[in-house]
Protein backbone atom coordinates (compact mmCIF):
# COMPACT_ATOMS: atom_id res chain seq x y z
CA UNK A 1 0.00 0.00 0.00
CA UNK A 2 2.66 2.05 1.34
CA UNK A 3 4.33 1.90 -1.92
CA UNK A 4 1.50 2.57 -4.28
CA UNK A 5 0.87 5.57 -2.78
CA UNK A 6 4.62 6.53 -2.82
CA UNK A 7 4.24 5.81 -6.34
CA UNK A 8 1.10 8.33 -6.45
CA UNK A 9 3.05 10.57 -4.91
CA UNK A 10 5.77 11.19 -7.17
CA UNK A 11 3.49 11.15 -10.97
CA UNK A 12 4.59 13.87 -12.86
CA UNK A 13 2.14 16.93 -13.12
CA UNK A 14 0.87 16.34 -16.51
CA UNK A 15 0.03 12.48 -15.29
CA UNK A 16 -1.63 14.33 -12.55
CA UNK A 17 -3.82 16.43 -14.96
CA UNK A 18 -5.25 13.73 -16.96
CA UNK A 19 -6.26 11.68 -13.83
CA UNK A 20 -7.80 14.76 -12.79
CA UNK A 21 -9.68 14.71 -15.87
CA UNK A 22 -10.45 11.43 -15.98
CA UNK A 23 -12.15 11.66 -12.65
CA UNK A 24 -14.66 13.72 -13.88
CA UNK A 25 -17.62 12.77 -15.06
CA UNK A 26 -20.88 13.94 -16.97
CA UNK A 27 -24.40 12.87 -16.14
CA UNK A 28 -27.44 13.72 -18.18
CA UNK A 29 -30.07 13.79 -15.74
CA UNK A 30 -33.78 14.05 -17.35
CA UNK A 31 -36.77 15.47 -15.62
CA UNK A 32 -40.40 14.54 -16.46
CA UNK A 33 -44.13 14.37 -15.71
CA UNK A 34 -47.51 15.31 -17.15
CA UNK A 35 -48.47 18.68 -17.32
CA UNK A 36 -48.55 20.15 -13.88
CA UNK A 37 -46.60 17.69 -12.38
CA UNK A 38 -44.17 20.18 -10.50
CA UNK A 39 -41.13 20.07 -13.08
CA UNK A 40 -40.43 23.59 -13.05
CA UNK A 41 -40.68 23.60 -9.27
CA UNK A 42 -39.03 20.50 -8.53
CA UNK A 43 -35.44 21.92 -11.18
CA UNK A 44 -35.58 25.09 -9.77
CA UNK A 45 -35.78 23.99 -6.13
CA UNK A 46 -33.16 21.43 -6.82
CA UNK A 47 -30.49 23.75 -8.33
CA UNK A 48 -31.75 26.12 -5.31
CA UNK A 49 -30.65 24.02 -2.57
CA UNK A 50 -27.36 22.59 -4.59
CA UNK A 51 -26.08 25.98 -5.32
CA UNK A 52 -27.10 27.32 -1.67
CA UNK A 53 -23.93 27.79 0.70
CA UNK A 54 -25.95 25.89 3.62
CA UNK A 55 -26.23 22.78 1.83
CA UNK A 56 -24.76 20.83 5.05
CA UNK A 57 -27.99 22.10 6.98
CA UNK A 58 -30.86 21.76 3.96
CA UNK A 59 -29.36 18.05 2.44
CA UNK A 60 -28.34 16.31 5.28
CA UNK A 61 -28.69 12.85 3.56
CA UNK A 62 -26.70 13.61 0.28
CA UNK A 63 -23.73 11.81 1.63
CA UNK A 64 -21.50 14.45 -0.29
CA UNK A 65 -22.78 17.14 1.81
CA UNK A 66 -23.08 15.04 5.06
CA UNK A 67 -19.43 13.73 4.62
CA UNK A 68 -18.27 17.57 4.11
CA UNK A 69 -17.36 16.62 0.63
CA UNK A 70 -18.91 19.26 -0.91
CA UNK A 71 -16.61 21.71 -2.48
CA UNK A 72 -19.11 23.91 -4.32
CA UNK A 73 -21.64 24.14 -7.43
CA UNK A 74 -21.65 26.47 -9.92
CA UNK A 75 -23.50 27.19 -12.99
CA UNK A 76 -22.28 26.26 -16.09
CA UNK A 77 -22.36 27.43 -20.21
CA UNK A 78 -25.13 24.14 -21.19
CA UNK A 79 -23.80 21.83 -23.67
CA UNK A 80 -26.75 21.77 -26.36
CA UNK A 81 -27.24 24.78 -27.97
CA UNK A 82 -30.02 24.20 -29.69
CA UNK A 83 -32.13 23.32 -27.05
CA UNK A 84 -33.70 26.15 -24.55
CA UNK A 85 -31.92 26.79 -21.52
CA UNK A 86 -34.08 26.08 -18.35
CA UNK A 87 -34.85 29.88 -16.93
CA UNK A 88 -33.68 29.20 -13.58
CA UNK A 89 -33.56 32.70 -13.06
CA UNK A 90 -37.06 33.73 -14.45
CA UNK A 91 -38.17 31.40 -11.78
CA UNK A 92 -36.30 32.11 -8.90
CA UNK A 93 -37.73 35.75 -9.49
CA UNK A 94 -41.31 34.60 -9.25
CA UNK A 95 -40.75 33.11 -6.18
CA UNK A 96 -38.87 36.12 -4.86
CA UNK A 97 -42.20 38.65 -5.81
CA UNK A 98 -44.23 39.56 -2.88
CA UNK A 99 -46.50 37.92 -2.50
CA UNK A 100 -44.57 35.24 -3.79
CA UNK A 101 -45.50 32.99 -7.33
CA UNK A 102 -45.33 29.29 -8.72
CA UNK A 103 -42.60 29.59 -11.84
CA UNK A 104 -44.36 29.01 -14.93
CA UNK A 105 -44.36 25.53 -16.38
CA UNK A 106 -42.82 23.35 -18.53
CA UNK A 107 -44.01 24.00 -22.44
CA UNK A 108 -40.79 22.46 -23.85
CA UNK A 109 -37.69 21.08 -23.66
CA UNK A 110 -35.02 23.00 -21.53
CA UNK A 111 -31.72 22.41 -20.30
CA UNK A 112 -28.79 23.85 -17.47
CA UNK A 113 -25.81 22.96 -16.38
CA UNK A 114 -24.19 22.08 -12.89
CA UNK A 115 -20.62 21.75 -11.91
CA UNK A 116 -20.43 20.09 -8.72
CA UNK A 117 -17.44 19.78 -7.41
CA UNK A 118 -16.13 17.79 -4.83
CA UNK A 119 -13.24 15.51 -2.41
CA UNK A 120 -13.56 12.11 -3.73
CA UNK A 121 -12.86 9.42 -1.13
CA UNK A 122 -12.32 6.07 -3.57
CA UNK A 123 -10.04 4.39 -5.61
CA UNK A 124 -6.99 6.19 -6.94
CA UNK A 125 -8.44 9.57 -8.48
CA UNK A 126 -8.82 9.97 -4.60
CA UNK A 127 -5.11 9.33 -3.66
CA UNK A 128 -3.96 11.42 -6.88
CA UNK A 129 -6.28 14.69 -6.58
CA UNK A 130 -8.13 16.83 -4.22
CA UNK A 131 -11.27 17.36 -6.15
CA UNK A 132 -13.08 15.95 -9.01
CA UNK A 133 -15.92 17.82 -10.74
CA UNK A 134 -19.62 15.72 -11.64
CA UNK A 135 -21.11 17.63 -14.51
CA UNK A 136 -24.57 17.45 -14.29
CA UNK A 137 -26.99 18.45 -17.11
CA UNK A 138 -30.15 18.61 -16.25
CA UNK A 139 -33.24 18.44 -18.98
CA UNK A 140 -36.65 19.07 -18.36
CA UNK A 141 -38.99 17.63 -20.85
CA UNK A 142 -42.97 17.35 -21.01
CA UNK A 143 -43.92 13.62 -20.33
CA UNK A 144 -46.69 14.73 -22.51
CA UNK A 145 -44.07 13.26 -25.43
CA UNK A 146 -44.00 10.01 -23.81
CA UNK A 147 -47.15 9.48 -24.18
CA UNK A 148 -46.46 9.13 -28.06
CA UNK A 149 -44.15 6.14 -27.75
CA UNK A 150 -47.31 3.76 -29.15
CA UNK A 151 -47.83 5.77 -32.44
CA UNK A 152 -44.10 4.37 -33.07
CA UNK A 153 -46.22 0.56 -33.28
CA UNK A 154 -49.21 1.95 -34.42
CA UNK A 155 -50.04 2.20 -38.37
CA UNK A 156 -52.75 5.31 -38.96
CA UNK A 157 -55.59 2.58 -38.72
CA UNK A 158 -54.96 1.32 -35.96
CA UNK A 159 -54.26 4.08 -33.95
CA UNK A 160 -57.57 5.75 -35.38
CA UNK A 161 -59.21 2.39 -33.80
CA UNK A 162 -57.26 2.95 -30.62
CA UNK A 163 -58.68 6.64 -30.52
CA UNK A 164 -61.81 5.43 -30.39
CA UNK A 165 -61.73 3.25 -27.74
CA UNK A 166 -61.47 6.94 -26.10
CA UNK A 167 -64.86 7.71 -26.63
CA UNK A 168 -66.45 7.83 -23.20
CA UNK A 169 -63.17 9.92 -22.11
CA UNK A 170 -63.91 12.33 -25.01
CA UNK A 171 -67.47 12.59 -23.98
CA UNK A 172 -66.50 14.38 -20.88
CA UNK A 173 -65.56 17.60 -23.23
CA UNK A 174 -68.32 19.92 -24.56
CA UNK A 175 -65.34 20.16 -27.45
CA UNK A 176 -66.30 16.95 -28.41
CA UNK A 177 -69.44 17.07 -29.86
CA UNK A 178 -68.13 19.49 -32.45
CA UNK A 179 -64.48 17.57 -33.48
CA UNK A 180 -67.15 14.43 -34.53
CA UNK A 181 -70.36 16.85 -36.29
CA UNK A 182 -67.28 18.06 -38.52
CA UNK A 183 -65.39 14.68 -39.21
CA UNK A 184 -69.04 12.86 -40.34
CA UNK A 185 -69.05 15.88 -42.94
CA UNK A 186 -65.16 15.08 -43.83
CA UNK A 187 -65.39 12.95 -47.38
CA UNK A 188 -62.64 10.65 -46.73
CA UNK A 189 -61.86 9.06 -49.93
CA UNK A 190 -62.32 11.78 -51.91
CA UNK A 191 -59.79 14.78 -52.37
CA UNK A 192 -58.69 16.18 -49.43
CA UNK A 193 -59.34 19.85 -48.78
CA UNK A 194 -56.62 21.42 -46.81
CA UNK A 195 -59.00 24.09 -45.52
CA UNK A 196 -61.30 21.98 -44.33
CA UNK A 197 -58.20 19.60 -42.58
CA UNK A 198 -57.42 22.59 -40.99
CA UNK A 199 -60.59 23.20 -39.33
CA UNK A 200 -61.00 19.60 -38.26
CA UNK A 201 -57.53 19.49 -36.74
CA UNK A 202 -58.59 22.72 -34.79
CA UNK A 203 -61.73 20.89 -33.58
CA UNK A 204 -59.48 17.72 -32.38
CA UNK A 205 -56.69 20.16 -30.88
CA UNK A 206 -59.36 21.97 -28.86
CA UNK A 207 -61.17 18.85 -27.62
CA UNK A 208 -57.94 17.42 -26.42
CA UNK A 209 -56.97 21.04 -24.69
CA UNK A 210 -60.17 21.20 -23.40
CA UNK A 211 -59.93 17.32 -21.82
CA UNK A 212 -56.30 18.24 -20.41
CA UNK A 213 -56.92 21.61 -19.39
CA UNK A 214 -60.58 22.07 -17.61
CA UNK A 215 -61.73 18.32 -17.33
CA UNK A 216 -58.85 16.94 -15.58
CA UNK A 217 -57.77 14.43 -18.08
CA UNK A 218 -54.39 13.54 -18.77
CA UNK A 219 -53.86 11.48 -22.14
CA UNK A 220 -53.67 12.88 -25.23
CA UNK A 221 -52.45 11.79 -28.99
CA UNK A 222 -50.32 13.28 -30.21
CA UNK A 223 -48.71 14.94 -27.10
CA UNK A 224 -47.62 17.95 -29.46
CA UNK A 225 -51.14 19.22 -29.99
CA UNK A 226 -51.14 20.38 -26.19
CA UNK A 227 -47.66 22.18 -26.11
CA UNK A 228 -47.10 22.27 -30.06
CA UNK A 229 -44.22 24.94 -29.70
CA UNK A 230 -42.56 25.64 -33.21
CA UNK A 231 -45.04 22.89 -34.83
CA UNK A 232 -47.65 24.88 -34.31
CA UNK A 233 -49.80 25.40 -37.60
CA UNK A 234 -47.55 23.36 -39.62
CA UNK A 235 -49.09 20.31 -41.94
CA UNK A 236 -46.95 17.82 -39.10
CA UNK A 237 -49.89 18.40 -36.46
CA UNK A 238 -52.78 18.68 -39.30
CA UNK A 239 -54.45 15.29 -38.55
CA UNK A 240 -56.87 13.69 -36.33
CA UNK A 241 -58.11 10.29 -35.77
CA UNK A 242 -60.84 8.51 -37.98
CA UNK A 243 -62.98 7.36 -34.47
CA UNK A 244 -65.76 4.82 -34.70
CA UNK A 245 -65.13 3.37 -38.32
CA UNK A 246 -66.01 -0.47 -38.74
CA UNK A 247 -63.59 -2.73 -39.97
CA UNK A 248 -64.45 -3.20 -43.81
CA UNK A 249 -64.83 0.83 -44.37
CA UNK A 250 -61.04 1.19 -42.96
CA UNK A 251 -60.06 -1.56 -45.88
CA UNK A 252 -62.04 0.95 -48.53
CA UNK A 253 -60.05 3.95 -47.22
CA UNK A 254 -56.63 1.86 -47.38
CA UNK A 255 -57.55 1.86 -51.54
CA UNK A 256 -58.15 5.34 -51.62
CA UNK A 257 -56.50 7.62 -54.05
CA UNK A 258 -53.04 9.32 -52.74
CA UNK A 259 -54.70 12.82 -52.63
CA UNK A 260 -58.16 11.67 -50.74
CA UNK A 261 -58.48 13.00 -47.19
CA UNK A 262 -58.05 9.51 -45.59
CA UNK A 263 -54.54 8.99 -47.39
CA UNK A 264 -53.74 12.36 -46.65
CA UNK A 265 -53.99 12.41 -42.97
CA UNK A 266 -52.49 9.35 -43.18
CA UNK A 267 -49.69 10.50 -44.24
CA UNK A 268 -48.97 12.84 -41.84
CA UNK A 269 -49.47 10.77 -39.06
CA UNK A 270 -46.48 8.71 -40.42
CA UNK A 271 -44.55 12.12 -40.84
CA UNK A 272 -45.69 12.80 -37.29
CA UNK A 273 -44.07 9.68 -36.63
CA UNK A 274 -41.03 10.15 -38.59
CA UNK A 275 -40.30 13.72 -38.08
CA UNK A 276 -41.65 14.26 -34.04
CA UNK A 277 -41.36 11.26 -32.42
CA UNK A 278 -38.93 9.47 -33.56
CA UNK A 279 -36.27 12.27 -33.51
CA UNK A 280 -36.83 13.06 -29.89
CA UNK A 281 -35.93 9.55 -29.04
CA UNK A 282 -33.11 9.46 -31.21
CA UNK A 283 -31.78 13.06 -30.57
CA UNK A 284 -32.75 13.26 -26.66
CA UNK A 285 -33.77 10.06 -25.04
CA UNK A 286 -30.94 8.24 -26.34
CA UNK A 287 -28.99 10.77 -24.41
CA UNK A 288 -30.30 10.36 -20.82
CA UNK A 289 -28.07 8.36 -18.17
CA UNK A 290 -31.27 8.46 -15.26
CA UNK A 291 -34.55 9.79 -15.11
CA UNK A 292 -37.19 11.62 -12.76
CA UNK A 293 -40.73 10.83 -13.28
CA UNK A 294 -42.63 13.30 -10.86
CA UNK A 295 -46.26 12.28 -10.28
CA UNK A 296 -49.35 14.15 -9.12
CA UNK A 297 -51.45 11.64 -7.26
CA UNK A 298 -53.10 14.54 -5.06
CA UNK A 299 -54.29 16.49 -7.95
CA UNK A 300 -55.51 13.68 -10.07
CA UNK A 301 -57.38 12.70 -6.64
CA UNK A 302 -59.18 15.94 -6.68
CA UNK A 303 -60.22 16.02 -9.85
CA UNK A 304 -62.13 12.48 -9.78
CA UNK A 305 -62.42 8.93 -10.49
CA UNK A 306 -62.42 9.03 -14.31
CA UNK A 307 -59.17 11.40 -13.90
CA UNK A 308 -57.14 9.30 -11.81
CA UNK A 309 -58.30 6.61 -14.00
CA UNK A 310 -56.74 8.46 -17.28
CA UNK A 311 -53.20 9.37 -15.12
CA UNK A 312 -53.27 5.91 -14.24
CA UNK A 313 -53.37 4.96 -17.87
CA UNK A 314 -51.08 7.88 -18.74
CA UNK A 315 -48.15 6.84 -16.51
CA UNK A 316 -48.33 3.49 -17.97
CA UNK A 317 -47.70 4.73 -21.27
CA UNK A 318 -45.05 6.81 -19.87
CA UNK A 319 -43.18 4.16 -18.16
CA UNK A 320 -43.39 1.86 -21.48
CA UNK A 321 -40.32 4.15 -22.96
CA UNK A 322 -38.37 2.61 -19.55
CA UNK A 323 -38.92 -0.87 -20.62
CA UNK A 324 -36.28 -0.92 -23.05
CA UNK A 325 -35.05 -4.08 -21.38
CA UNK A 326 -37.90 -6.08 -23.20
CA UNK A 327 -38.59 -3.66 -26.05
CA UNK A 328 -36.15 -4.45 -29.18
CA UNK A 329 -38.10 -1.68 -30.96
CA UNK A 330 -36.61 0.74 -28.38
CA UNK A 331 -33.06 -0.65 -28.07
CA UNK A 332 -32.76 -1.20 -32.16
CA UNK A 333 -34.08 2.40 -32.47
CA UNK A 334 -32.49 4.26 -29.98
CA UNK A 335 -30.17 2.13 -27.45
CA UNK A 336 -31.60 3.87 -24.85
CA UNK A 337 -29.27 4.16 -21.38
CA UNK A 338 -30.60 5.02 -19.12
CA UNK A 339 -29.68 2.93 -15.53
CA UNK A 340 -31.45 4.59 -12.81
CA UNK A 341 -34.99 5.93 -12.43
CA UNK A 342 -37.47 7.93 -9.59
CA UNK A 343 -41.10 7.86 -9.80
CA UNK A 344 -41.51 10.49 -7.33
CA UNK A 345 -44.89 11.41 -5.95
CA UNK A 346 -44.66 15.16 -5.95
CA UNK A 347 -46.21 18.45 -4.01
CA UNK A 348 -45.34 16.00 -0.94
CA UNK A 349 -45.97 19.20 1.41
CA UNK A 350 -49.86 19.26 0.65
CA UNK A 351 -50.44 16.79 3.44
CA UNK A 352 -49.42 16.08 7.04
CA UNK A 353 -46.09 14.26 7.81
CA UNK A 354 -47.95 11.17 8.80
CA UNK A 355 -49.77 10.85 5.39
CA UNK A 356 -46.88 11.26 4.01
CA UNK A 357 -46.26 6.85 3.68
CA UNK A 358 -49.95 7.07 2.21
CA UNK A 359 -49.16 9.01 -0.50
CA UNK A 360 -45.75 7.16 -1.24
CA UNK A 361 -48.32 3.76 -0.53
CA UNK A 362 -50.73 4.88 -3.10
CA UNK A 363 -48.26 6.32 -6.01
CA UNK A 364 -46.79 1.66 -5.54
CA UNK A 365 -50.65 1.33 -6.16
CA UNK A 366 -51.00 3.45 -9.10
CA UNK A 367 -47.73 1.32 -10.12
CA UNK A 368 -48.84 -1.63 -9.83
CA UNK A 369 -51.61 -1.22 -11.93
CA UNK A 370 -49.11 -0.23 -14.71
CA UNK A 371 -48.71 -3.06 -17.32
CA UNK A 372 -45.33 -2.19 -17.39
CA UNK A 373 -44.07 -1.86 -13.48
CA UNK A 374 -42.86 -5.23 -13.20
CA UNK A 375 -40.29 -5.46 -16.27
CA UNK A 376 -37.50 -2.89 -15.64
CA UNK A 377 -34.55 -4.56 -16.63
CA UNK A 378 -30.73 -3.35 -16.83
CA UNK A 379 -32.97 0.30 -14.77
CA UNK A 380 -32.88 0.40 -10.99
CA UNK A 381 -36.33 1.92 -9.88
CA UNK A 382 -37.12 3.31 -6.69
CA UNK A 383 -40.14 5.58 -5.43
CA UNK A 384 -40.40 8.56 -3.11
CA UNK A 385 -42.72 11.09 -1.78
CA UNK A 386 -40.97 14.18 -2.30
CA UNK A 387 -41.97 18.23 -2.23
CA UNK A 388 -39.12 20.38 -4.06
CA UNK A 389 -40.42 23.73 -2.58
CA UNK A 390 -42.55 23.38 0.18
CA UNK A 391 -45.28 25.57 0.76
CA UNK A 392 -46.25 24.85 3.83
CA UNK A 393 -45.56 23.96 7.88
CA UNK A 394 -45.93 21.17 9.14
CA UNK A 395 -47.38 21.67 13.37
CA UNK A 396 -49.88 19.83 15.44
CA UNK A 397 -52.72 21.10 16.93
CA UNK A 398 -54.49 19.57 20.03
CA UNK A 399 -58.64 18.70 19.24
CA UNK A 400 -60.52 17.09 21.75
CA UNK A 401 -57.51 16.39 23.87
CA UNK A 402 -55.49 14.59 21.08
CA UNK A 403 -52.36 16.00 19.54
CA UNK A 404 -53.37 15.75 15.17
CA UNK A 405 -50.84 17.24 12.61
CA UNK A 406 -51.73 19.87 10.74
CA UNK A 407 -49.95 21.88 7.65
CA UNK A 408 -49.94 25.60 7.57
CA UNK A 409 -49.76 27.85 4.20
CA UNK A 410 -51.05 30.76 2.26
CA UNK A 411 -53.77 29.75 0.42
CA UNK A 412 -52.97 29.83 -3.91
CA UNK A 413 -56.69 31.14 -4.93
CA UNK A 414 -57.72 33.96 -1.72
CA UNK A 415 -53.30 34.45 -0.09
CA UNK A 416 -55.07 33.56 3.10
CA UNK A 417 -52.72 32.02 5.92
CA UNK A 418 -54.42 28.86 6.66
CA UNK A 419 -53.83 25.84 9.48
CA UNK A 420 -55.83 22.67 8.71
CA UNK A 421 -55.72 18.89 8.38
CA UNK A 422 -56.14 18.58 4.85
CA UNK A 423 -57.72 15.06 5.19
CA UNK A 424 -56.56 11.29 4.93
CA UNK A 425 -54.62 10.11 1.66
CA UNK A 426 -55.87 6.36 0.71
CA UNK A 427 -53.37 3.88 0.36
CA UNK A 428 -54.70 2.49 -2.36
CA UNK A 429 -57.34 3.59 -5.12
CA UNK A 430 -60.78 4.29 -2.97
CA UNK A 431 -63.31 1.86 -4.81
CA UNK A 432 -66.19 3.58 -6.86
CA UNK A 433 -68.95 4.46 -4.50
CA UNK A 434 -66.55 6.57 -2.02
CA UNK A 435 -65.90 8.55 -5.32
CA UNK A 436 -69.63 8.99 -5.19
CA UNK A 437 -70.30 10.07 -1.64
CA UNK A 438 -67.27 11.87 -0.89
CA UNK A 439 -64.48 13.30 -2.68
CA UNK A 440 -61.15 14.89 -2.10
CA UNK A 441 -60.13 18.09 -1.50
CA UNK A 442 -56.45 18.58 -0.86
CA UNK A 443 -56.08 22.60 -0.52
CA UNK A 444 -53.23 24.46 -3.19
CA UNK A 445 -50.56 26.65 -1.55
CA UNK A 446 -48.92 29.56 -3.34
CA UNK A 447 -45.19 29.21 -2.23
CA UNK A 448 -43.72 30.51 0.96
CA UNK A 449 -41.89 33.88 1.25
CA UNK A 450 -38.84 32.83 1.18
CA UNK A 451 -36.22 35.74 1.76
CA UNK A 452 -35.25 34.63 5.38
CA UNK A 453 -34.20 31.05 5.27
CA UNK A 454 -34.17 30.22 1.21
CA UNK A 455 -36.25 27.22 -0.08
CA UNK A 456 -37.36 24.66 1.74
CA UNK A 457 -38.30 21.01 0.51
CA UNK A 458 -38.62 17.70 1.68
CA UNK A 459 -36.80 14.22 0.51
CA UNK A 460 -34.68 16.14 -1.94
CA UNK A 461 -31.19 15.22 -0.12
CA UNK A 462 -32.28 11.44 -0.33
CA UNK A 463 -34.05 11.71 -4.29
CA UNK A 464 -29.60 13.09 -4.91
CA UNK A 465 -28.62 10.44 -3.05
CA UNK A 466 -30.36 7.90 -5.09
CA UNK A 467 -29.29 10.14 -8.36
CA UNK A 468 -25.66 11.24 -7.74
CA UNK A 469 -24.52 9.14 -4.97
CA UNK A 470 -22.78 6.36 -6.70
CA UNK A 471 -21.34 9.47 -9.07
CA UNK A 472 -19.55 10.88 -6.24
CA UNK A 473 -17.69 8.83 -4.15
P1 LIG B 1 -44.92 21.43 -14.67
O1 LIG B 1 -46.06 21.64 -15.61
O2 LIG B 1 -44.63 19.96 -14.51
O3 LIG B 1 -43.70 22.23 -15.00
O4 LIG B 1 -45.45 21.87 -13.23
P2 LIG B 1 -44.99 23.11 -12.31
O5 LIG B 1 -43.62 22.92 -11.78
O6 LIG B 1 -45.27 24.38 -13.03
O7 LIG B 1 -46.02 22.92 -11.10
C1 LIG B 1 -47.40 23.10 -11.29
C2 LIG B 1 -47.99 23.64 -10.01
O8 LIG B 1 -47.89 22.67 -8.97
C3 LIG B 1 -47.25 24.87 -9.46
O9 LIG B 1 -47.69 26.04 -10.10
C4 LIG B 1 -47.63 24.79 -8.00
O10 LIG B 1 -48.93 25.30 -7.83
C5 LIG B 1 -47.65 23.31 -7.72
N1 LIG B 1 -46.39 22.76 -7.14
C6 LIG B 1 -45.31 22.29 -7.81
N2 LIG B 1 -44.39 21.82 -6.94
C7 LIG B 1 -44.89 21.99 -5.71
C8 LIG B 1 -44.42 21.67 -4.39
O11 LIG B 1 -43.33 21.12 -4.15
N3 LIG B 1 -45.28 22.01 -3.35
C9 LIG B 1 -46.49 22.60 -3.56
N4 LIG B 1 -47.24 22.88 -2.49
N5 LIG B 1 -46.96 22.89 -4.78
C10 LIG B 1 -46.18 22.59 -5.84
Amino acid sequence: MGTISHAFTSLSRHSRHWIQRGADRHLRLAVTGLSGAGKTAFITGLVHQLTSDKCGQQLPLWQVCRSQRLIGVRREMQPDLDIASFDYQGALASLNREPPAWPASTRNISELRLAIKYRPVQGLVAKVTESATLYLDIIDYPGEWLLDLPMLKLDFGQWCRQQSLRAEVFAHSPAYAPFIDALKDVPLEQTADELQLQQVAALYQTLLTDLVRNQGFYLAQPGRMLLPGDLDGTPLLTFFPVLSMDMNTFSKLEQAPRDSAYQVLKTRYQEYVNKVVKPFYRHHFAHFDRQIVLVDCLSALNRGRPQFDDMTSALSEVLESFQFGKSPLLRRLFAPRIDKLLIAASKADHVTLDQQGNLLHLLGDVLKQSRHAAHFEGCQVETMAISAIRATDAGSVTHEGQAKQVIQGYELQSDQLLTLFPGDVPRTLPKADFWQQQGFDFTAFRPKDSAGDGLQHLRLDHLLEFMLGDKMR
